[in-house]
């Protein structure tokens, strides 16, 4: 049993099943034992490989995007640049050394790193060690200063907890999450159904709902409909809100149950684009999007930067980066965790923004092209 399994049974021995966004929640966020917290998951020999750490021209091409929203907002004289959970820093510090070519956009950006990990902290400050312009860490969004804001967020809302109802007899009761007599987590429903949730469903649908996302992006479009800006949001998970439990716990590039190993695995799940659209709109923000993650970046331009890193790339480098491109742009099946079949990551992830009324439609999102 892990340390946090140990540490999760006292807290349902003294106050009963916990809902599963709390366990969620404590396994990758737990002060001590988190798995966030304690590690730093990513690359090969890690847990999983984000579109950053594929390939730097994924980061290149997010800041030029900023910087081209940042001209199309009539280029503020200060502008936060906040990046939403950033694991190693590996995006921003592409996405600085790209932008030396618009050297007015980064005279204007302070930069706020928004990340509760420590140890990933510590890879952030390392990576952006000399990257030339300020640069701050924040626990949230409300320790960024008010004013004018680029938002960007790769992978971080799929990391956010999710709440659980299933579709009993008289309405919708909340997954709870207990222990059980063997040392084990078992999952059941509250005996007291959710009044608040009236939609119907054949019995044992599962609802998900992301409401720390939600509280997320309300904050953001709130702040971008105030202040001017515009948010990219790029993720896996879907464009239409419908039913089903999407939780993913992966070890080690493995599947394995989300209850198996607290704080050992990653966990996550799949964001619903459409809600988290409709949480902007209802702050008074316009949304783009989303298109997958192949059409955003081809339109930005990811075969032009390819074509210029292989003029001066070696002939193995010049095949490194049509891998990469490949892997950020295929759309189709491919081997997942556990061998099976996912689509390929450029039709899987999706990206969506979030834009202040007086921004003109960012690049990247004509109707899906790929
Ligand atoms: N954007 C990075 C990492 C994605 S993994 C990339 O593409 O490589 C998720 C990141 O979000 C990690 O850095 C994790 O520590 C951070 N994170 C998770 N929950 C968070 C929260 N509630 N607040 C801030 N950061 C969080």
């Amino acid at each position: 049993m892990t340390r946090l399994a140990e540490e999760i049974r006292t807290i349902i021995d003294t106050e009963g099943p916990m809902p599963f966004d709390r366990f969620m929640e404590l396994c990758l966020a737990h002060p001590k034992y988190g798995y966030y917290i304690t590690r730093d998951p990513f690359g090969a020999d890690g847990d999983f490989v984000t579109a950053p750490e594929i390939s730097q021209m994924f980061g290149e091409l997010v800041g030029l995007w900023a910087a081209h929203i940042w001209s199309s907002m009539d280029c503020p004289e200060v502008v936060q640049l906040v990046e939403l959970g950033p694991g190693r820093g590996t995006l921003m510090a592409d996405a600085l050394r790209a932008c030396r070519v618009a050297p007015e956009f980064l005279a204007a950006i302070e930069v706020t790193m928004v990340e509760t990990s420590p140890v990933l902290r510590q890879r952030q400050q390392e990576a952006l060690a000399d990257c030339g312009v300020p640069v701050s860490w924040a626990l949230g969004l409300s320790e960024v200063p008010r004013g004018p804001l680029i938002v960007i967020a790769n992978e971080f809302f799929d990391a956010l907890p999710v709440r659980h109802f299933a579709r009993v007899q008289e309405g919708w009761s909340e997954k709870l999450i207990g222990n059980g007599p063997d040392g084990r987590f078992y999952a059941g429903v509250s005996s007291n159904p959710e009044p608040l949730i009236q939609a119907d469903a054949p019995l044992g649908s599962v609802l998900e709902i992301g409401a720390i996302g939600h509280q997320y992006m309300s904050e953001i479009a709130r702040n971008i409909a105030d202040f001017g800006g515009a948010a990219l949001v790029i993720d896996y998970g879907h464009t239409q809100t419908s039913l089903g439990d999407t939780v993913q716990a992966l070890w080690r590039h493995q599947p394995i149950s989300p209850l198996e190993a607290p704080g050992e695995c990653d966990v996550t799940a799949h964001v619903d684009f459409a809600s988290l659209g409709r949480a902007a709109e209802a702050s008074g923000a316009l949304v783009s999007g989303p298109v997958t993650q192949a059409s955003f970046l081809m339109q930005i331009g990811l075969l032009h930067r390819a074509d210029a890193l292989k003029r001066r790339a070696d002939p193995a480098q010049s095949i490194d980066i049509d891998r990469a491109v490949e892997r950020l742009t295929g759309t189709e099946p491919e081997a997942g965790a556990g061998g099976k079949a996912v689509p390929g990551m450029g039709a899987l992830f999706k990206a969506m923004a979030i834009t202040s009324t007086n921004v003109p439609k960012p690049p990247g999102f004509e109707p899906d092209a790929y």
